[in-house]
């Protein structure tokens, strides 16, 4: 442009000059408009759908985080939880999209974690804090987690899993207060936060880290400190267990160039970014001087799950479930939960997580629907199809074994079978399951009655009394 310019001014008359000054002052205009757009490239990211409204984000998170704070062993220390709050608003005013009312507090525990329910109630473990090589890596784990809450992530898995529970909700787009507060109650018992609420798909993964870039970006942090943090929690974690935060924020795929990349839509790194200061390593010092947390963390992953101890005695008092296909009765301090036309049904503290993270049914009733196919006569029996079920539960319980095989029974005023099979316990030894099946012309509709082998005698009466309620409404 400069060469055109003086070219221009070389050899020609006063009139030509004078556009040519215009048209530096164009260039100038042209450059102060964009000069705030340097930017531009950022990636825009908004909230998936979602039947819950950012004020229910708050109301939801508010319960899960009282239930959430019954087991989390907080740390309760002015000094950490006043540094955790006053960087992560700082972090979280640089978010898009809805304000929340943002609280961070601290947990005693030594295992790297942090998460965050809907409507910004975050936790950060200690863990997270000593492991942090300074601060930027700290505020990009929060940032992360920020993330979580401004794309409404944990309200979007939720409206996934219960959209079928909300029927309002499929034509009218509105949710009814009651049906929405039965959900809202589930959801911040113990099993819906951390199955989902705080168990993330990959696409939302790689959402957050966006999201966590920006914020370190924003903030005149070193904006790739968050995905180093999480390539040094994967390191470190080579060889042996996994850590929570891994299995509940999957690593998205080649997370560190997606981070660059961003950094690069960003414009670059920032110019003098800080990746440390004075009062993290004060904070970091401070916890590491602090007597050791009282227990690992699979102690603390099996009490968020509500798995502190063995369930109450399933209760004498009855209550109805109904719904097209099945009604039955069942404990009153027992829960229905039901996804994708499986029905658990199981005490607080029945359902705990596994190795990988799964949740496995320890105490309680699974009611789900087997579709199996003919056999070589081109049809289809009881019996035939309920070996197809047991060879395919043994498929992914290898130490399923049958231990009294196929009785004649009637659940539902129908031919049914019973079988025993017993299988490892995820809380401890074996396990019994008991097994009834019925075939439908729907499919082989099954009951699997599931408690530890030493717990059998007192849970019987209450797997009898619930298969005898068993009717299927005349379709
Ligand atoms: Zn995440």
């Amino acid at each position: 442009m400069g060469l055109t310019m003086s070219e221009s001014a070389k050899g020609t008359p006063r009139r030509l000059r004078k556009s040519g000054r215009d048209a530096i002052s164009v260039t100038l205009i042209f450059l102060l408009l964009f000069a705030p757009l340097a930017n531009a490239g950022r990636t825009k990211l908004k909230p998936g759908w979602n039947l819950f409204s950012p004020q229910q984000d708050v109301e939801l998170g508010r319960k899960a985080s009282q239930e959430a704070e019954r087991q989390l062993p907080l740390l309760n220390d002015r000094r950490v939880d006043s540094y955790l709050n006053s960087l992560g608003r700082r972090l979280a005013d640089r978010a898009p999209g809805e304000r929340y009312p943002y609280q961070f507090k601290g947990v005693n525990d030594a295992t790297i974690n942090a998460f965050a329910l809907p409507g910004g109630f975050l936790y950060v473990h200690r863990g997270a804090i000593e492991a942090a090589d300074n601060e930027a890596q700290l505020a990009g784990v929060m940032g992360h987690e920020i993330g979580h809450v401004a794309l409404r992530h944990g309200t979007n898995q939720a409206t996934k899993a219960y959209a079928w529970q909300l029927p309002l909700a499929a034509f009218g787009g509105i949710v009814g207060s009651d049906s929405l507060g039965g959900v809202i109650a589930q959801l911040a018992a113990g099993i819906g936060v951390n199955s989902v609420l705080l168990r993330y798909s990959r696409e939302a993964e790689r959402q957050a880290d966006l999201i966590g870039t920006q914020i370190l970006y924003d903030n005149n942090y070193d904006p790739r400190a968050m995905a180093q943090f999480f390539e040094k929690i994967e390191a470190e974690s080579k060889g042996g267990r996994a850590p929570q935060w891994l299995s509940d924020h999957p690593n998205p795929e080649n997370r560190m160039q997606s981070v660059l990349k961003e950094v690069n839509n960003l414009g670059g790194l920032p110019s003098n970014y800080k990746t440390d200061s004075a009062e993290f390593r004060e904070i970091k010092r401070y916890l590491q001087s602090m007597p050791p947390p009282p227990k690992g963390g699979s102690q603390q992953r099996r009490s968020r799950q509500g798995q502190s101890s063995k369930p109450p005695r399933p209760s004498d008092r009855y209550q109805s479930f109904r719904s097209d296909s099945v009604e039955l009765r069942y404990p009153d301090n027992w829960r229905v939960y039901e996804r994708n036309s499986t029905l658990t049904i199981a005490p607080d503290g029945g359902i705990v997580g596994g190795e990988n993270g799964q949740n496995l049914l320890a105490y309680g009733v699974i009611v789900s629907l087997f579709e199996p196919r003919q056999d070589r006569h081109g049809r289809i029996t009881l019996e035939y199809a309920t070996d197809l079920l047991i060879d395919q539960l043994r498929e992914s319980n290898p130490r399923m074994q049958v231990r009294r095989d196929h009785e004649s029974v009637r659940v539902g005023g129908q031919p049914a079978l019973s079988t025993l099979l017993e299988n490892d316990s995820p809380v401890s030894g074996r396990e019994n399951v008991w097994l009834a099946t019925v075939l439908r012309a729907e499919g082989l509709v099954y009951f699997a009655c599931v408690v530890p082998e030493g717990d059998y005698n007192e849970y019987r009466r209450t797997f009898e009394k619930l298969l005898d309620s068993v009717r299927f409404p005349a379709s």
